[in-house]
């Protein structure tokens, strides 16, 4: 075994295939007391295998680039990845940092908070029990040793309201921001305890409950000092060196189309250019990838043009080098904004035609449709439509109406979250989400139904995360209602697609599909019974904005129906 000086980990949820069903990978974020062990690791599928000397042969992205960064500095036996197996021989008298990359380490994040505001429960969720077995281990193994275990990735804010979680461990810091150009300093500085005060420090940067950021001090929290270096830039950013988890690859940094509740779009743009794309591709299809996820926060944005239109022969040369790189047979970009399919339908077209999606290969991507409400949108995400505008380029619904249909036609299958909770939020704006989604799940193109899912998501403010006791968020009837429609909708589509994706083994398939399908079903029978019991009118959702005629297959008839 590999006695390395730098040893790199991950959260355990972020390293199985979730049998390659589209939205299984947000099943650790349901609680561990509604969801049976046995059939939470069955869902989980296949953890990437080891090297023949320990280390894990895939790992996630993020990983990935801190590996590259200290590849820089160091030779390839000082810095090691191990198999989630073999994690205690990895960790030796010499080890100097033990780094670990998480999403979403204490259940905060909106998803799993969705579930426990559901639920009415502060069971732990799968995600935080898996990160707690992977801590227990890691302080066993560091146990009368130097290292020093230090904790970074996007989760991090959430031990900023509970940073005694660090201390439970023995964390000595947690890292807060990109790192790719300074990994091999701050790494060298946490394992003498000492810092540059002109690059880091102790504290972290937060935001209220109006997203206004603010910096703390805090000992146990390290980040870069605030000035003018607080991002790397393009030529900093290293090229993976080993193939990634979920076949992924970031195709650009940053967002910039300002929706206020996003933290993505205060970080600078940085478009990665084709020739560093298709390298990092190739260290994935020589570990036998097939598939390519181009990872960004809105494709549509890559090397965008004026008011946020896309820059057509930009995303055209991206996606042929993309599916032209030896070895990728298929590929999705992972979020974009449905204003730009509703705008440019010739453009998703030509993206697919240039992708070889088809009936048989769907496009999945996520898109945050957050609300159904002109009100709120306009609120919160005035840029997200451009170069649309609601009013003089149609309703909100409007949009979102055509930018599914434009998608579907092009086989692009989006999967959609919704926010629940916003700021400014009134029943009145959680009822017209209820009445988009209803009107989205009656929809055709020509003879068949809109393909989509829709996830609903929790905003909490923070002072209830602090005080633990997420069980007493009291959903009103209208958010209840939203919570009632996504799952209505995702029982429909379970029932007619589970059997037609993911992929492995028929009877694992097979067996996969089946607990997918019957457990769209139970999800809504219970969900049914809780909105029930709190006194929603069940028929009342159902019927919501679905006056005149239920099927609709233009904006005329989605007119008609409100
Ligand atoms: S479009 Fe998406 S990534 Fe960009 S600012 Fe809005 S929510 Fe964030």
């Amino acid at each position: 075994m590999i006695l390395a000086k730098y040893v790199l980990l991950s959260d355990l949820t972020l390293l199985h295939d979730y049998r390659d069903f589209p939205l299984l990978d947000f099943l650790p974020c349901a609680p561990s007391n509604m969801m049976p062990g046995v059939v939470y690791r069955f869902l989980q599928g296949k953890e990437s295998p080891p090297m023949d000397n320990g280390e894990s042969l895939r790992a996630p992205y993020a990983l990935r680039k801190i590996e590259a960064g200290l590849l820089r500095d160091h030779k390839r036996e000082e810095v090691a990845v191990p198999h989630s197996k073999y994690i205690r021989d990895f960790i030796k008298d010499d080890t100097e940092v033990i780094g670990v990359t998480t999403m979403d380490p204490l259940g905060f994040g909106p998803l799993t908070m969705s579930y426990s505001a559901l639920f009415g429960t502060n069971s732990f969720a799968w995600v935080r029990k898996e990160w707690e077995e992977l801590l227990t281990r890691v302080a066993s193994a560091r146990r009368g040793k130097k290292a020093k275990i230090v904790v970074g990735g996007p989760g991090v804010w959430e031990f900023t309201i509970a940073p005694e979680e660090l201390d439970k461990f023995g964390v000595d810091y947690a890292y807060q921001g990109e790192s790719d150009d300074i990994i091999s300093t701050l790494f060298q500085q946490i394992s003498e305890d000492s810092f540059d005060s002109n690059l880091f420090f102790n504290g972290y940067m937060t935001y209220d409950d109006n997203f206004v950021r603010s910096f703390k001090d805090d000992r146990r929290f390290l980040s870069r000092r605030p000035g003018i270096r607080m991002y790397p830039t393009l030529d900093d950013i290293p090229d993976i060196v080993r193939p990634t988890t979920k076949d992924m690859t970031e195709v650009m940094r940053g967002c910039g189309v300002g929706c206020d509740f996003c933290e993505v779009t205060l970080r600078p743009l940085r478009y990665y250019p084709i020739e560093k794309i298709v390298r990092e591709l190739t260290v994935n299809a020589k570990a036998g990838s097939t598939h390519a996820w181009m990872h960004s926060d809105e494709i549509f944005a890559y090397k965008h043009g004026n008011r946020f239109e896309p820059n057509e022969e930009a995303l055209v040369e991206l996606f042929k080098a993309v599916i032209s790189t030896p070895g990728i047979k298929h590929t999705n970009p992972t979020h974009g904004r449905i204003s730009i399919p509703a705008a440019y339908p010739d453009l998703v077209m030509r993206l697919s035609n240039i992708i070889g999606a088809g009936p048989s290969r769907w496009i999945g991507i996520q898109v945050g449709l957050e609300t159904g409400s002109d009100r709120l949108a306009k609120i919160h995400m005035p840029n997200k439509t451009l170069p649309l505008k609601i009013g003089p380029d149609g309703s909100w619904e409007e949009i979102v109406w055509e930018g599914v249909r434009n998608m579907n036609l092009a086989w692009w299958r989006p999967a959609f979250t919704v926010q629940v909770g916003q700021r400014d939020e009134t029943d009145e704006d959680n009822w017209s989400t209820v009445a988009l989604i209803n009107r989205l799940s009656e929809s055709y193109y020509g003879d068949r139904p809109f393909e989509f899912t829709v996830t609903p998501m929790q905003n909490v403010p923070l002072g209830l995360i602090k005080s633990r006791e997420f069980s007493t968020i009291m959903l009103t009837p209208a958010q209840l209602a939203v919570y009632y429609a996504s799952y209505r909708h995702l029982a429909k589509m379970a029932q007619r697609d589970a059997y037609e994706s993911g992929k492995g083994w028929f009877l694992g398939k097979m067996g996969a599909s089946s607990l997918i399908a019957l457990g769209g079903r139970a999800m809504l029978r219970v969900v049914e019974g809780i909105c029930r019991k709190q006194g929603l009118d069940v028929e009342k959702v159902k019927n919501y904005g679905l006056a005149g005629n239920r099927r609709i297959e233009s904006l005329h008839q989605l007119a008609q129906a409100r």
